[in-house]
């Protein structure tokens, strides 16, 4: 059986002295989740591995290096979707936990789908999860950018400030094993400044991800208050359904999130069941790297 890898490091007009960190991050990523395909390890241990990768390198607006909210927090959001069984595990609101896509991961046996906030992080730390201070999590880039917004927005922030600005650096990843398991999985900060509380298509499972063993998965980045609007991630794999191929599919996705929310920006990933990658962005820059059989590594931004 054929395996294939795609991840993607987020869409947004990635600035150039950044494109090194962001082409190597994502290089680095997929060489963590093809070690373990190669030796027949499963797709979901592959997602793991390539997203807590990401998560650590604060290059990307997922785990550490993650956009601060309006309160100059950090909130997480991770998810992972099996296709072969459609289950489905989701975390959001995560102030003190690394890694949140591992226990998204964890969450494929239960107790429960979805977790946010407090009980998400008791459950974690039921799991043998070492909780950190939210500070840890916060790097000087972030922090900066963060004062230099306060004190512009200071006014707007009266009003109760939401941010309306596209994604940036989400994370994610797609893998197809040699059992023929294809996963979807990803993690993010969130949009900059955005309120406490705000969980964008990230962790929603048909929005920010989709996988179906048998069809094909997608998982998305951008604006997510767009994204959401037209599910679509579960739209790419309706799409696949529909016959359409991956790279193809990825593009009409793109052009109806363009074109039937105002200011849908974002992009997305795409993988086949047997093993063929799609991706497309509407946003400046998208960094990504895949690999499929026997071909070489495929990196861009
Ligand atoms: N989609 C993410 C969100 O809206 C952001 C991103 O993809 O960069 O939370």
């Amino acid at each position: 059986m054929r395996i294939a890898m795609i991840v993607h490091g987020g869409a947004w007009a990635i600035p150039d002295e950044q494109v090194e960190a962001h082409l190597a991050g994502c290089r680095a990523a997929l060489a963590a989740g093809w070690a373990i395909l190669e030796r027949g390890g499963s797709a979901r241990d592959a997602c793991e591995a390539a997203v807590r990768l990401l998560e650590d390198d604060p290059t990307f607006d997922a785990g550490t290096g993650s956009h601060l909210t309006a309160a100059g927090t950090v909130e997480l959001d991770a998810a992972m979707m099996d296709g072969q069984s459609l289950l489905y595990g989701a975390v959001a609101n995560l102030r003190r936990v690394r890694n949140p896509i591992s226990l998204a991961h964890r969450l494929l046996q239960g107790p429960a789908t979805f977790l946010v906030g407090e009980g998400a992080e008791h459950f974690a730390a039921a799991q043998g999860i070492t909780l950190c201070d939210n500070r840890e999590l916060v790097v000087e880039r972030e922090r900066k950018l963060w004062e230099a917004w306060r004190a512009s927005q200071a006014a707007a922030a009266d009003r109760g400030a939401q941010s309306v600005m596209g994604g940036r650096d989400t994370v994610g990843a797609l893998a197809l094993d040699q059992s023929g398991n294809l996963v979807a999985a990803n993690s993010t900060g969130g949009t900059p400044f955005k309120f406490p509380g705000r969980v964008g298509d990230t962790p929603l499972i048909g929005c920010g991800l989709y996988a179906d063993a048998q069809i094909g998965g997608a998982v998305c980045t951008g604006w997510g208050e767009a994204i959401v609007r037209v599910a679509l991630a579960r739209r790419v794999v309706d799409l696949l359904e529909r016959g359409l191929a991956p790279q193809a599919a990825a593009e009409a996705a793109v052009r109806i999130l363009n074109r039937r929310v105002t200011g849908g920006a974002g992009g997305c990933i795409v993988l086949t069941p047997d093993g063929r990658p799609g991706l497309a962005w509407n946003t400046r820059r998208m960094a990504y790297a895949y690999r499929s059989g026997a071909s070489d590594p495929v990196y861009g931004v």
